[in-house]
């Protein structure tokens, strides 16, 4: 099995290049040229098997240049002791046919880990196939989530350094001490002045700069990157689909073969696109049922087939879906355009220049055949989470709820009573403050105390991983300017290089 470049279909690389590069030199996304076929009879064998081994099986299919050993030992060494439950993403049934995903069980709180826990692994592997003598270099700009988990992944992982920019004022608290108490002796997190896009922009000059990747080569190093436009942050993602169908089935929810919709809070388009390919395998997914929050330029793309950033970017009660350019949409939209990679060049260089695209007639269509979009604001996402407590006493987070509320507005629309998952993407005490004020419940002023005033509120149990937090030492406190020559000089001190 190959991988190709959304914007250059000459690119043919295996799995492990695609993982350990990260990107394509012309700017494209590594897709797979083609999908591996799974069948009834596949999912049949999948229903009595735990997450490891459905995962092992999933991820064998594509990751086709790796050994059956060597998935296995990456999905073993991935999903074992640091999830806090056995089966690593449970199904919570909400009734109605509603049935919540929950992705949050690992050492971070947040889905990030379903795939985080295990790209180290794949990318120890990927690396060993092409380039095994380079130390790699993880470079990461955060909003809050993506940079704890991989921390928590890539903390001590041989031959690699990782080193996490936030934003100083775009993160929670609770977000902010994850990161400046990160353990590892390969880490490293700096705070910069700034916002979520001064970071990112920050890091990308970094990122490609020719003569910083030139120090980086004398002195053995490569940067590569965790961010979800990586390969091998998607592909474990595909998994948890097909493991939640095997759910209902083994539950007797459904029968294998009936359809689901599934429901996916996005910002980046890396959840849902997983989802998407789950279905392209086979998955038996009727729609796919794209969540955003105030930020609905996705919402807009699927009614009018464009796609403009040219708008307002509004903070919300769930921060991990501020976004304005849902990178991988990019994915979708090659592989919809039947593997069209000069009209994906095009759209792209129009999204650079303009803030917008519109994609052909062919493309829309296709796509409004099978997602469905659908917003909701803060004040609707308080209310499903208070209404959601009170009358089952599920307790969703903020991201969680965006989805719950955009689903039952569609269901109501449409009639649609499919069975339906939808995807919870992050423990509710990451965000405890907006939830309390969900539930109309008092708000204290340091993050420790409002965990304690959740866990009483709602019976609940604070995660260990965030009330543990208040005794570990503060490691991380540099704070830098978000121009390249900063942020290059703080890349340079935390790697030992002058
Ligand atoms: C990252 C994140 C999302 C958005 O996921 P995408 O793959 O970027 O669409 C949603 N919820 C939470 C809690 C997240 O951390």
């Amino acid at each position: 099995m190959h991988y190709t470049s959304t914007r250059n279909n000459n690119v043919e690389i295996t799995a492990a290049q695609a993982i350990a590069t990260g990107i394509s030199p012309e700017g494209g996304l590594y897709v797979p040229t083609e999908f591996p076929a799974l069948t009834a009879a596949d999912i049949e064998a999948l229903v009595p098997l735990s997450y490891k081994e459905r995962a092992t099986r999933v991820l064998s299919r594509y990751l086709t240049d790796f050994t059956a050993e060597e998935v296995a030992a990456c999905c073993e060494a991935a999903y074992g002791e640091r999830f806090d439950v056995a089966d690593v993403a449970p199904l919570h049934e909400l009734g109605d046919g509603r049935y919540i995903l929950e992705l949050w069980h690992g050492p971070t709180c947040a889905f990030k880990d379903m795939a985080l826990q295990i790209l180290p692994h794949l990318m120890r592997v990927s690396v060993g196939k092409t380039n095994p003598d380079e130390q790699i270099v993880i470079l990461v700009a955060t909003s809050g989530d993506t940079g704890k988990a991989a921390l928590e992944g890539f903390k001590d992982a041989p031959n690699t350094r990782i080193l996490v920019f936030y934003p100083v004022d775009g993160v929670s608290e609770m977000q902010r001490f994850q990161m400046i108490t990160q353990e590892g002796e390969n880490v490293g997190v700096c705070a910069i002045r700034g916002n979520f896009d001064d970071a990112q922009t920050g890091v990308k000059a970094i990122f490609t700069d020719d003569e910083v990747k030139a120090k980086l080569a004398q002195n053995g190093m490569r940067f590569s990157s965790a961010n979800s436009i990586n390969w091998g942050r998607l592909v474990p993602q595909i998994v948890y689909y097909i493991s939640a169908y095997c759910d209902l089935v083994a539950q007797d929810k459904i029968r294998n073969g009936d359809p689901i919709n599934v429901v996916v809070p996005t910002g980046n388009f890396g959840n849902i696109l997983a989802c998407y390919y789950a279905k392209r395998m086979g998955l038996p997914v009727n729609k796919l049922i794209c969540a955003s929050n105030r930020n609905r330029v996705l919402t807009d793309f699927f009614e009018t087939g464009v796609y403009d950033c040219n708008r307002p970017f509004y903070t919300t009660t769930s921060p991990s879906m501020d976004i304005l350019v849902s990178s991988n949409l990019e994915r979708l939209l090659y592989h919809l355009s039947g593997n069209n990679s000069d009209e994906i060049a095009d759209l792209m260089a129009a999204l650079k220049t303009d803030k917008k695209y519109a994609v052909s007639d062919t493309v829309r269509r296709a796509i409004q055949q099978q997602f469905v979009g659908g917003c909701a604001d803060d004040r609707e996402v308080a209310d499903t989470i208070c209404r959601v407590f009170d009358t089952t006493e599920y307790l969703c987070d903020t991201h969680t709820a965006v989805a719950v509320s955009v689903y039952e507005a569609y269901r109501a629309k449409s009639g649609d009573e499919t069975p339906t998952v939808i995807a919870s993407t992050a423990n509710p005490f990451k965000f405890a403050p907006a939830i309390l004020e969900a539930l109309h419940a008092n708000l204290a002023e340091t993050p420790y105390d409002q965990l304690a005033d959740l866990q009483a509120f709602t019976g609940w149990k604070t995660p260990q991983p965030l009330g543990s937090l208040r005794d570990k030492a503060i490691r991380f406190t540099d704070v830098c300017d978000n121009d390249k020559t900063s942020m290059q000089g703080t890349v340079y001190g935390m790697l030992g290089l002058d």
